[in-house]
């Protein structure tokens, strides 16, 4: 059975794994050593919550592997390191945690009820001030926007043009885009009416639904 200072070892070494793969930004470095992703995980996954890989949540979905998450938050902090952000794709409400811990003031939105109350309970256990919401993340958060950050955590076919118009102006929107099997992370900077479009490597992820999602997938 492993106590937690197991498990902080187990962090400390999964932090100096992603170090190795080429995550440089001590802040995000810091937030991966800070954030307990052993409480975002199903009971029998927890032995293997420090390793690096994505791991089922239940109801068809997973918490993304700690590399993706620790890619995608650098992309952020490295261009807009602080104010507003909001998630799409709750999930486990891992991301969002390590989003707190980076000094964000996080939103977060899930459509699947399940999950979106499973990581209600982390976060509220956890004391954490992230702001939720069950439903369409594809429609973002009307009532909060203008956002710095947009994360999406979940295969886009094209960009939300509802979540671009959701930036402030040099705000950053990143979103994996491409098809089911395979997409390109990519950074979509707001510059007044302008979009800037930077692309990095392919990950695969579970696609997003919703109205600007998949179509296949609308509910
Ligand atoms: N960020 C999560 C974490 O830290 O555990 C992992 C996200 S998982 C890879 C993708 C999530 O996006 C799933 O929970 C899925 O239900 C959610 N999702 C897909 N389409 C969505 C939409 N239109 N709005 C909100 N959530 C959506």
């Amino acid at each position: 059975m492993r106590n937690d200072e197991d498990m902080a070892r187990e962090r400390q070494e999964m932090v100096a794994e992603l170090e190795l793969y080429g995550i440089r930004d001590a802040r995000v470095l810091d937030a991966f050593r800070t954030v307990r992703r052993h409480l975002f995980v199903e009971e029998e996954s927890r032995p293997l919550a420090y390793s690096d890989s994505a791991m089922p949540i239940g109801l068809g979905q997973t918490i993304s592997q700690p590399y993706t998450v620790a890619y995608m938050t650098s992309l952020l902090v490295e261009r807009r390191p602080s104010g507003k952000v909001l998630e799409i794709g709750t999930g486990s409400g891992y991301q969002a945690a390590i989003l707190d811990a980076l000094g964000y003031e996080v939103f977060t939105i899930e459509r699947i009820a399940g999950l979106y109350e499973m990581a209600g309970r982390v976060l509220d256990a956890l004391e954490l001030p992230v702001q939720r919401r069950l439903g369409d993340g594809t429609l973002g958060w009307p009532e909060e926007a203008p956002f710095d950050g947009i994360i999406v955590t979940a295969a886009a076919p094209h960009a939300p043009r509802t979540l671009m118009s959701q930036l402030a102006d040099g705000g950053v929107l990143v979103v994996p885009l491409g098809d089911l099997a395979s997409q390109q992370m990519t950074v979509i900077r707001r510059r007044g009416e302008e979009f800037e479009r930077e692309i990095f490597h392919s990950f695969a992820f579970v696609p997003l639904c919703g109205r600007e999602g998949w179509e296949n997938n609308n509910e």
